[in-house]
C-alpha cells in the first residue's frame, strides 16, 4: 500500500504564530522539500500579499517535480491570484460546520455549496486542478459534507480533503469518518491538526480507513498546537503499518533541520524520529544496551532517518560508557583510579551539569596526576560597551612566563573580548573559533549562563564549556578553556617528538 504526502509547511505551517518567510526562503524550504520528494507542495495563499505571490511564483518557475499547489478560498479573486503564480492545483477550502457558516460566513449551506460548485467549475475551467477541502468537517453533518464533496467532484474537483481544523477527533473517530468518506470513490485527504497531540495518530487512521493522501507539515509546525509531523507520520507509516511512501526517509532530519533554522522555530529535545533526544542514551543500563546490541532501546536505527546516537553522561551514567570514553583518550586506568573518575562524573551529574568529553579529559588528567596547569590565564578583562559606543574590550593574559595585553572592538562586548583575546594568543597558535552557543540555564536575568564553544585547530575540533552568571565571563572562560585545551595538546605533542 502507498500513501501521498502533501506537504503544507509553507501554508499551514507558516500560519505558526511568529514565522513570517521571505520569497527566498520559501523557495529554499521548497527546493529541500521536492528532494524529499513530497508529492505536493502547498506554497502558499496566493490572495494573501504580494510579498506572498513572489514567493510562489519563485517555486512555480523553479520546475520541481513536486506538484505546487496555493490554497484558495471559494471565491473568484483567491483562484485568480492563484493562476498569476501559475500552480499545477489549488487546494479550494470551504467551511462545512454549522459553527462557522453562522458565526464566520453568515451564509446557508445551500450557499455556500453553490460557491463550492461555481469555484470550482471556474477553476477547472483555467486549467487548475482542484482538491475541495472542507473546513470543519469534523464537525459538520456528515450528509452535507457527502454531498457538497459529491456536487464539487461532479464540477470537476479531481481530490476531496476533510479537516480536522480544531483537531477533535480521537483515532476511533477518524477511522469512522474517514471511512464514510472514502465511499465517495475519490482520492482522499486527511488534514489533522494537534491540539490534543493526535494529529499522527488520527491520519494513520484516517490512512487505514481509505484516506490515499496525508496533509503534514516539517517538524508538525502550524497554528496553535500544530499540523501532523511529516516525519512522524511517514517514519510511522513505514516502520509499524508498511504504507510507503515517496519520501526520502534518510533526508528526514536534514530536512527537519533546515525548516527549523529557517523558521526559528526550534524543536524540543525529545521530538519523536528528528529531535536531538531522539537517539540520545545516558542511562546506564541503557547506554549499555544499546552498544551491545541497538535494538534493545532502539525501535528503528538514527541512520534510517539520517539522525546521529549520542551518549549524554549525566547523573545516569553507567561505568561502560565512561571506561570507554577514557580509553578512546588513552589512559590507561586502574581500578582504583576510575572509580574516582567516575564518581567526580556523577557528582557533577547531581549538580545538574552534563559532562562533555572535554570535562572528562580534565577531571581523568586531574585523577591521573597529568599536567592541570593552564598555559594561557586570565588576568585582567575590561569592557566598555553601550548604545552610542563601539563595544570595546582589553584582556590581559599570562601566557608562560610573559604577560600580554591586547585590546578589541567587535559587535558586541563578548564578540570585542574574543577578537581581543584572539589578537593575544596570534602567534602562539592558529584557533578558529567554529560555534558558539549560549543557554540560559534558569529563568530570570540572573540565570546561570551556559557557555560552550566549538574550536578548530589543526584540522581537530575541541569543544569547551564555562557555566557563570555573566555571559562575558563565561564565554570568555570557555574560550579560554578550549585555547588552554588545543595549547596543552601541543605540548603534549612536542614532547613526543624526539
Ligand atoms: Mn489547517
Amino acid at each position: 500500500m502507498k500513501a501521498r504526502i502533501f506537504d503544507t509547511t509553507l501554508r499551514d505551517g507558516e500560519q505558526t504564530p511568529g514565522i513570517s518567510l521571505t520569497p527566498d526562503e520559501k523557495l529554499l524550504i521548497a527546493r529541500k522539500l521536492d528532494e524529499l520528494g513530497v508529492n505536493v507542495i502547498e506554497a502558499g495563499s496566493a490572495i494573501t500579499s504580494k510579498g506572498e505571490r513572489e514567493g510562489i511564483k519563485k517555486i512555480t518557475s523553479e520546475g520541481l517535480s513536486a506538484e505546487i499547489c496555493s490554497f484558495t478560498r471559494a471565491v473568484q479573486v483567491d483562484i485568480d491570484a492563484a493562476l498569476e503564480c501559475d500552480v499545477d492545483s489549488i487546494h479550494l477550502v470551504v467551511p462545512t460546520s454549522d459553527l462557522h457558516l453562522e458565526h464566520k460566513l453568515r451564509k446557508s449551506r445551500e450557499e455556500v455549496k453553490v460557491m463550492a460548485v461555481e469555484s470550482t467549475q471556474y477553476a477547472v475551467d483555467h486549467g487548475l486542478l482542484v482538491e475541495v477541502s472542507a473546513e470543519d468537517s469534523t464537525r459538520s453533518d456528515m450528509q452535507y459534507l457527502q454531498d457538497i464533496f459529491q456536487a464539487s467532484i461532479n464540477a470537476g474537483a479531481k481530490r476531496i480533503c476533510a479537516c480536522d481544523t480544531v483537531g477533535m477527533l480521537t483515532p476511533e473517530r477518524s477511522f469512522k469518518f474517514y471511512s464514510q468518506l472514502a465511499e465517495l470513490q475519490v482520492p482522499l485527504s486527511v488534514h489533522c491538526h494537534n491540539d490534543f497531540g493526535l494529529a499522527v495518530a488520527n491520519s494513520l487512521a484516517g490512512i487505514r480507513a481509505g484516506a490515499t493522501q496525508a496533509h503534514v507539515t516539517v517538524n508538525g509546525i502550524g497554528e496553535r498546537a500544530g499540523n501532523a509531523s511529516l516525519e512522524e507520520l511517514v517514519v510511522s507509516l513505514y516502520s509499524l503499518y508498511d504504507v510507503k511512501t515517496d519520501v526520502q526517509i534518510q533526508m528526514l532530519y536534514e530536512v527537519s533541520k533546515t525548516v527549523a533554522r529557517i523558521t526559528g522555530i526550534y524543536l524540543q529535545p525529545n521530538k519523536a524520529i528528528v529531535g536531538e533526544n531522539a537517539f540520545a542514551h545516558e542511562s546506564g543500563i541503557h547506554a549499555d544496551g544499546v552498544m551491545k546490541k541497538a535494538e534493545t532501546y532502539e525501535p528503528i536505527t538514527p541512520e534510517l532517518v539520517g539522525h546521529k546516537r549520542r551518549f549524554v553522561m549525566g547523573k545516569h551514567v553507567g561505568t561502560h560508557i565512561i571506561k570507554e570514553r577514557i580509553n578512546e583518550m588513552g589512559f590507561r586506568v586502574d581500578d582504583e583510579r576510575f572509580s574516582q573518575i567516575f564518581n567526580r562524573v556523577k557528582s557533577l551529574g547531581d549538580m545538574g551539569k552534563c559532562v562533555t568529553d572535554v570535562d572528562l579529559q580534565a577531571i581523568a588528567e586531574d585523577v591521573m596526576g597529568v599536567m592541570t596547569e593552564k598555559p594561557v590565564e586570565l588576568q585582567e578583562l575590561t569592557i566598555v560597551s553601550g548604545n552610542k559606543i563601539i563595544p570595546t574590550a582589553s584582556v590581559k593574559l599570562k601566557i608562560g612566563d610573559s604577560e600580554r595585553l591586547e585590546a578589541g572592538v567587535g559587535v558586541g562586548p563578548v564578540d570585542a573580548a574574543i577578537v581581543a583575546i584572539k589578537k593575544t594568543i596570534e602567534d602562539v597558535a592558529d584557533i578558529e573559533f567554529e560555534e558558539y552557543h549560549v543557554d540560559a540555564i534558569t529563568g530570570g536575568t540572573d540565570a546561570l549562563i551556559d557557555v560552550v564553544v566549538k574550536l578548530k585547530h589543526d584540522g581537530k575540533v575541541v569543544s569547551a564549556r564555562s557555566t557563570q552568571p555573566d555571559i562575558i565571563n563565561a564565554s570568555v572562560e570557555a574560550f579560554l578553556a578550549g585555547i588552554n585545551k588545543v595549547l596543552t595538546d601541543k605540548i603534549k605533542q612536542s614532547e613526543k617528538t624526539p
